[in-house]
């Protein structure tokens, strides 16, 4: 597979790094009969080892060079191909067509890492768990405290759903060709249902979204067209605030607030 030109477009970093590979595979921990899928197999790097621990792994790919590699490996007309290929974007597949649970791992295009995100957190009801290597940039964000710089949309949208750790840290040097940023691997589990504090999703993302539109100005000031001076009062929230400064209970509670009054 070694004669494959990587292509930029698809954000193809492709891991080298044996040492880094069998930190991920460890961190992952398969059990054989996992139901599991990795976005972007690539060449393989992660894929052949959880080959050799799953008894199946699906995979989506969007490049069709790397399909026909992985087609030359594993003949797909084979009824009991252990490697199970889904030729398209991930971000639009159908998650659901796999079944539940469902593990999902993968090193993302770093491109459309934070729409892939959302776009898992979408299924987050039918995931055990998922494992991702990122840009380091997005992982300190989706990990990320109130009150912090790196505090924003990305981490209150995923921490409302997801308990989140930051596992290994990952050098550009680990991969071919080598990226301009430092990477990390993150694993995210759903937080039991019972755990998730917002019950109008939407509106709960439209004032995440409004709050941090723009973070430098107080909460009086962007949430004007949700709360009046005597809701702040109710809620207990300085109006002073900004959006990094309220936690994601904080946002839970404006939005459960207004949405009984509605
Ligand atoms: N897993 C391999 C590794 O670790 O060496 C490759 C990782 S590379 C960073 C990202 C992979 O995702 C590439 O194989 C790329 O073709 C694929 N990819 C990019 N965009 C995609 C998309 N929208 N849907 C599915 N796969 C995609």
């Amino acid at each position: 597979m070694s004669a494959h030109k990587a292509k930029k477009k698809f954000g193809q970093n492709f891991l080298v790094d044996e040492r880094i590979i069998a930190d991920i595979i460890n961190a992952i921990h398969p059990e054989p009969e996992d139901n599991m899928v990795e976005i972007g197999p690539g060449l393989g790097a992660l894929t052949r080892p959880l080959l050799k621990r799953l008894n199946h792994l699906h995979v989506v790919e969007i490049d069709r060079d790397i399909i026909a590699l992985l087609e030359n490996d594993y003949p797909q007309d084979k009824e009991n191909s252990k490697l199970i290929i889904h030729a398209g974007d991930a971000l639009e597949f159908d998650f659901a067509r796999l079944g539940t649970p469902l593990r999902i791992v993968g090193n993302l295009p770093y491109n459309i890492s934070s729409p892939l995100l959302f776009h898992f957190a979408t299924y987050a009801d039918r995931i055990t768990d998922m494992h991702f290597m990122l840009q380091n940039e997005v992982v300190e964000r989706m990990v990320a405290a109130p009150s912090t710089p790196e505090y924003g949309r990305l981490s209150v949208m995923l921490q409302y759903r997801f308990h989140m750790e930051k596992l290994l840290d990952v050098p550009p040097e680990s991969f071919r060709p080598a990226p301009k940023v430092d990477s990390a691997i993150v694993r995210m589990v759903p937080l039991p249902a019972s755990e998730i504090a917002v019950r109008n999703e939407k509106l709960f993302a439209a004032i995440v979204r409004t709050a941090f539109g723009q973070r430098r100005k107080t909460l009086r000031n962007t949430l004007r067209s949700y709360l009046e001076e005597t809701n702040f009062e109710m809620l207990g929230i300085n109006p002073q605030f900004r959006a990094e400064n309220l936690s994601v209970a904080d946002f839970a509670k404006v939005a459960n607030y207004l949405d009984e009054k509605a």
